[in-house]
This record gives C-alpha cells, sequence and structure tokens, in this order.
C-alpha cells in the first residue's frame, strides 16, 4: 500500500504521483532530440561540441556497424569506457539494437574485469585503446570474440560532418591464431558504416538493456537485470522531479561516471530527455570542473556528497564562478547538512539528497527540489514508487510509522532480477518489492531516513548499534571532516565499535577528547571503544566511504597479531 496520505502534503505540487511511462526504449527520446533540436548541442567534450543531430547520425552508424558484425539483440557487450562521447554513442547504440550493455569500470583490476566477462557472456567488448592491455589478459577464458577499441586523439580527429559511407569496415586479426578475437577500430566503424541500423522489435519489459554490476561495496559482484521499461521510467520519474527544467534549454554537468547507473540515469539519459548538453567531463579533476562550471555554466549536476563537498571547498578558495547551478541531486550516502548549506550558499542553486540503488535503476526517492525538504532524509519516493518498511528478521511484517527496519521499494524502475542467480533475486525479490538492505524508518509525513545497512549493523554486547547514528555524530565535532566507524571483533563483547577520523585541516585532537564527546551524545555501548586518525578514508568512485575497506585492514592487521 502506497501511504499517499501521508506523504501527499509536502509532494511537490508539480510532480504527479502517478505518471504515464511511455511505451518507447530511450532510443526514443534521442530520435525526438535529433528531429527537434537538430542543431542544439547533446556533448561538450574537451572543447569540442557535438550536436544532437551529428550524436544521434554517429548512434545510427555504430549501431548498424554492430549489426553488420553479427551483435544481435540480447547479445551482452561490455563497455570499458570513461566519461567521453564515446560512451554515449555505445550506450545508445546498444540500446538502439537490443544488444545488453555490461558497463564496467575502467579501474577494475584484470581479476575484476575477467569476472564481468565471464559472467555476463559477453562476445564483444568495446574500450578505450590504452586499457588494451588489461583487456586482452581478462579475456582468455571468457566468451569475447569482437575487440572493439577507441582513442580520445582518433575520435577528436575524426571530421565533424562524417562522410557518406555505404562500406564496412574489414575485421584485423589479432596474431596468426584464426580463433583469436577479431579487433576493430571503433572509429573505423563510425566512418564506414551508413546511419542506417536494422530493425529490431523489443519487449520493453523482458528485454534486457543492461547487465550492471553490483555488490561491489558488499561483495561478489552480481548483474542486477535492468530492461528497457525501468530505464525510461527511472529517467521520466526523475524527469518529472526536476519539473521547473525546460526542454532544449538545460546543460547538465557529466562528472559522476557514467559506468555507474547514477550517471547514466540522471546525468547521460536526463541530458536526453530534456534534449540538452552534457558536460562530459573525463576525469575528477576539481580544478578542471570547476574551470568547465565558470565556461559552460551547467543548471544540473548531480553527484555525491564528497563530490560537493570538495567543489564547495575549493570554488571558495579560488574565487570560480559557479552559480549557474539550478538544482543539484545528491545520491550515494547521506548529505551532512553543512556540505548542503555551503554548497547552496555558493552557487544559489539547490541542493538535495536523494537515494537510490542499482537495482532500482536507480532512483527511488528523493527530496523536494522547491518547498519542503528535511535534512538527514532521503525525501519522498518518486511518482509510481510504492515504500515500506519491514522487519528485520523475515521482512514479513510492516511496521509502523517511526519504526526502524528494512526499506522496501516496488515501483516501474525496479530490475527483473539478477543475472543467473536465481535464490539471490528470490531473496531480495518478494511479490515485486525490493528489499534494499539499507536500514530505514519512515515518519508522519511520509519522509525516509536511512538508519543504516542492513549488512554493517553491529551488535556489542548483545545491542544492536547502527554506525550511521555513531557517524553522525562525530560529524557534528567541530573538527572532524570525516568519520567511519565499524564493528570490529572484541573476545567479550563480541564486537567493539572503532571510529575511523579524518580532521579538518590544521586541526588536532586526541582519542579522549573524541570519547568524551560521543559519551555526551551516545548511550554508554554506542560510544566508539576506539579511534584512529587518518590522513583519509577509503572511498568508491562515487565517493561513498567504504567501510568494508576498513574492515577489512582491521581483520588483516589482527591475523598477523
Ligand atoms: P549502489 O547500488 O552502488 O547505487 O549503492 C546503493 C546503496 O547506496 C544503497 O543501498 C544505500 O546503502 C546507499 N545510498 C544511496 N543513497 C544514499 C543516501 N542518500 N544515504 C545513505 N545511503 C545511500
Amino acid at each position: 500500500m502506497q501511504k499517499e496520505h501521508l506523504w501527499q502534503k509536502y509532494y511537490p505540487e508539480q510532480v504527479p504521483l502517478q505518471l504515464d511511462i511511455p511505451d518507447v526504449s530511450l532510443y526514443y527520446f534521442l530520435e525526438q532530440a535529433a528531429a527537434k533540436y537538430p542543431t542544439n548541442q547533446a556533448i561538450i567534450f574537451m572543447e569540442r561540441e557535438i550536436s544532437y543531430g551529428s550524436l544521434k547520425e554517429q548512434v545510427d552508424r555504430l549501431t548498424r556497424a554492430l549489426d553488420s558484425l553479427g551483435v544481435k539483440k540480447g547479445d551482452r557487450v561490455a563497455v570499458m569506457l570513461p566519461n567521453c562521447p564515446q560512451t554515449v554513442i555505445t550506450y545508445y547504440a546498444l540500446i538502439r539494437l537490443g544488444a545488453v550493455g555490461v558497463m564496467t569500470n575502467p579501474v577494475y583490476v584484470e581479476r575484476e574485469l575477467s569476472h564481468q566477462l565471464m559472467d555476463s557472456g559477453a562476445e564483444t567488448i568495446i574500450f578505450l585503446d590504452q586499457l588494451r592491455p588489461k583487456v586482452e589478459n581478462a579475456i582468455p577464458g571468457s566468451a569475447v570474440k569482437r575487440l572493439i577499441s577507441t582513442s580520445i586523439q582518433a575520435y577528436l580527429g575524426l571530421p565533424v560532418n562524417l562522410p557518406d559511407a555505404a562500406e564496412k569496415a574489414q575485421p584485423q586479426q589479432i596474431g596468426n591464431d584464426p580463433g583469436a578475437p577479431v579487433s576493430f577500430s571503433f572509429e573505423e566503424l563510425l566512418l564506414n558504416n551508413p546511419p542506417a541500423p536494422p530493425p529490431v522489435e523489443l519487449d520493453l519489459d523482458e528485454d534486457l538493456a543492461l547487465l550492471q554490476y553490483t555488490g561491489g561495496t558488499t561483495g561478489q559482484a552480481k548483474g542486477a537485470m535492468l530492461t528497457h521499461r525501468n530505464l525510461v521510467a527511472n529517467v521520466t520519474q526523475v524527469r518529472s522531479w526536476l519539473a521547473h527544467c525546460r526542454e532544449g534549454q538545460e546543460t547538465v554537468m557529466c562528472v559522476l561516471p557514467f559506468y555507474h547507473v547514477y550517471a547514466m540515469t540522471t546525468c547521460m539519459n536526463l541530458a536526453v530527455i530534456l534534449s540538452s548538453a552534457m558536460i562530459v567531463e573525463p576525469r575528477l579533476e576539481i580544478d578542471g570542473l570547476l574551470k568547465d562550471i565558470e565556461k559552460y555554466r551547467p543548471t544540473l549536476f548531480q553527484g555525491a556528497p564528497a563530490l560537493f563537498n570538495a567543489v564547495t571547498a575549493s570554488a571558495r578558495g579560488k574565487k570560480y564562478d559557479i552559480s549557474s547551478i539550478v538544482a543539484c541531486v545528491s545520491g550515494s550516502a547521506p548529505l551532512p547538512v553543512e556540505v548542503q548549506q555551503q554548497f547552496e550558499a555558493m552557487t544559489g542553486g539547490k541542493l538535495v539528497e536523494g537515494y537510490g540503488l542499482t537495482e532500482a535503476s536507480p532512483v527511488t526517492h528523493c527530496n523536494p527540489i522547491y518547498g519542503v525538504r528535511v535534512n538527514g532524509s532521503i525525501g519522498l519516493p518518486l511518482p509510481n514508487t510504492l515504500v515500506k518498511i519491514v522487519d528485520l528478521e523475515d521482512g514479513t511484517r510492516e511496521l509502523p510509522v517511526g519504526e526502524i527496519g528494512e526499506l522496501c521499494v516496488k515501483g516501474p524502475q525496479v530490475m527483473k532480477g539478477y543475472w543467473n542467480l536465481p535464490l539471490e533475486t528470490a531473496a531480495v525479490l518478494r511479490d515485486g518489492w525490493l528489499y534494499t538492505g539499507d536500514i530505514a524508518r519512515m515518519d508522519e509525513n511520509g519522509f525516509t531516513y536511512i538508519v543504516d545497512r542492513k549488512k554493517d549493523m553491529v551488535i556489542t554486547c548483545g545491542f544492536n548499534v547502527y554506525p550511521r547514528e555513531v557517524e553522525e555524530v562525530l560529524y557534528m565535532h567541530p573538527k572532524v571532516k570525516e568519520a567511519a566507524v565499524i564493528g570490529v571483533p572484541d573476545h567479550n563483547r563480541g564486537e567493539i565499535l572503532k571510529a575511523f577520523i579524518v580532521l579538518k585541516e590544521g586541526q588536532e585532537a586526541t582519542k579522549e577528547e573524541i570519547i568524551k564527546f560521543c559519551r555526551r551524545q551516545l548511550a554508554k555501548y554506542k560510544v566508539p571503544k576506539k579511534v584512529e586518525f587518518r590522513a583519509d578514508l577509503p572511498k568508491s568512485m562515487v565517493g561513498k566511504i567504504l567501510r568494508r575497506v576498513l574492515a577489512e585492514e582491521e581483520k588483516a592487521k589482527s591475523a598477523k597479531k
């Protein structure tokens, strides 16, 4: 049951509770943008501008090329690219062809890439040429038979208007082994194929658009099966939330890595559905990012708390003008209020916390951009999204308002399941409800608060402690810049809490001072017994602090003793 009565009061006025999700694939929005705004900028990348007309043409050429090479609907195609135009072209070509994108993190090591290739059964990989040694070492034992490589330089060297083409690119064999994978150049495929994609029938609810590997922060990577409907639904939901946005007139900063579905939906697909420009940043480098913000004046900027924090800190010192920014959604991790306030003060725009997970394409919640928002909350569910909080024992009992339990969501953005893992799928998808593994409560107005992740709960002396709560207290300490809390094994208590702290620049603190501060704010059993000061904390590519890495380091240390 959707507790609409709770949140209707605070639901953004312009946003409907129920949306019609169009019966199309994402490619339709690209077609629309190219038809209505052919000369509008689609991509700005390293001083190069690509119009919507040209983007669609390149997508159509690549689609045709892939079809000619034998890539068919349902085939998995791995993609190992940084943020660059080729990623956008590849992504939309795969959507158009009905092939399934397996987006991989370019910083993965061979072992991680190899796992994704084997697990997905990808027969084709499209990658940045610099990554070739890693790719070639990862493919033995996998089904990969086509290597398509691209380079930034070669791509930027292509003529702005591609010449007419009727011929296909000739494959090159690597080495003499006839069974070895065949290599192609991305740029040649674009040059040598006409923009004439083949007809493809899609079942939007059944056919997969992405196998999006997740579990990186919790365990072995699993492929979340996201359908065409899932992706269209989520970008439509996000777009409806940003009701103020004007078609053809926004500029979206794309610095989040495109291999993560958060960036695909809220940066790439959002820009396309808005027929608006994306500023594609090849790497996360704060100075370059600030210069581009000043130069290209983005209006939308999605990110993670650490990114907003870094931007605010750097922009202040260097006096960059970042006032073009109108709205930003922060996801992936809790957004500290100070970061939100400072960012809003500097930009004059809005920064609101949202929430999602790969399995939901990913966004399920967001604070309203205008009107009521609640600090420390992930906000309200997006349109068409149902929410319930269930007991932590077996998840069968829906809990009343205010009680802490597992957050479950249901909606058109929720995945079909995990690839080839029926048991794991059954554990997280029950009756259409996605069990998020996040522990949360909902207040009487329908705002949801993430308390912790299920697996991160620490049990000390039989008491359950949620590290998030302890971290929140640590963040209140005026000298603390970043904090992470984990449970470490303890002979007597089962586990005890250990805090890792990064102090603000120029600050000094003692362990006793921190513990004393916590004692004032927390029940005794929640106070960390150990405190370690660090220069920085391990983080994922989207800026999430990785408690798991800290826990592994602790384990390795105690094994050495
Ligand atoms: P991923 O699948 O990599 O997108 O990670 C999803 C997980 O990130 C969620 O299950 C949450 O644990 C966490 N997460 C996302 N947004 C937030 C948020 N606003 N606050 C706290 N945790 C979040």
